[in-house]
């Protein structure tokens, strides 16, 4: 189960770097990770890769489709290893916390388009926005 990110570095052609190594291993720690905390945890193990270097290794994966970058509205961009599989997020309004909702239906696009207006349809982005159960605790407790 544990990912081979060489292995999936060689199947886009990309060729297999620490600061590469480095990102799809935080991400896999911290899905839904902001740049900045992608940067944080990347220079904790490895001093000498710079904030450029970070992201120009976040728009090479998220531009080979190995990282997914999604930007919930009003939010910062966020970024994931878990693609390709169309699955949506539910996001805290009060303190931006973001979890994983599989697709509705089960494959993608998930929904069905009312009227496509003649587009091929491969994809369904829904966000659901509510309150965490940790800040919905914290209001209830105030
Ligand atoms: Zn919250
Ligand atoms: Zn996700």
């Amino acid at each position: 189960m544990t990912p081979d990110f060489e292995t999936q570095l060689r199947a886009v052609s990309l060729r297999v770097t620490r600061p590469r190594l480095a990102v799809l291993a935080a991400l896999r720690d911290r899905p839904h990770a902001d740049t900045d905390t992608v940067i944080a945890m990347v220079r904790a193990h490895h001093p000498t890769v710079s904030h450029q270097a970070v992201y120009n290794v976040l728009r090479a994966l998220t531009d080979a489709g190995l990282v997914r970058r999604i930007q919930p509205a009003g939010g910062t961009a966020r970024y994931e290893s878990r693609v390709g599989d169309n699955h949506h997020h539910i996001v805290c309004r009060s303190c931006g916390t973001i979890a994983d909702v599989d697709c509705a239906v089960g494959e993608a696009p998930c929904l069905t388009a009312s009227d496509d207006h003649g587009f091929v349809v491969d994809e369904a982005e829904v966000v659901y926005w509510g309150t965490c159960p940790d800040c919905a605790t914290a209001r209830t407790s105030q």
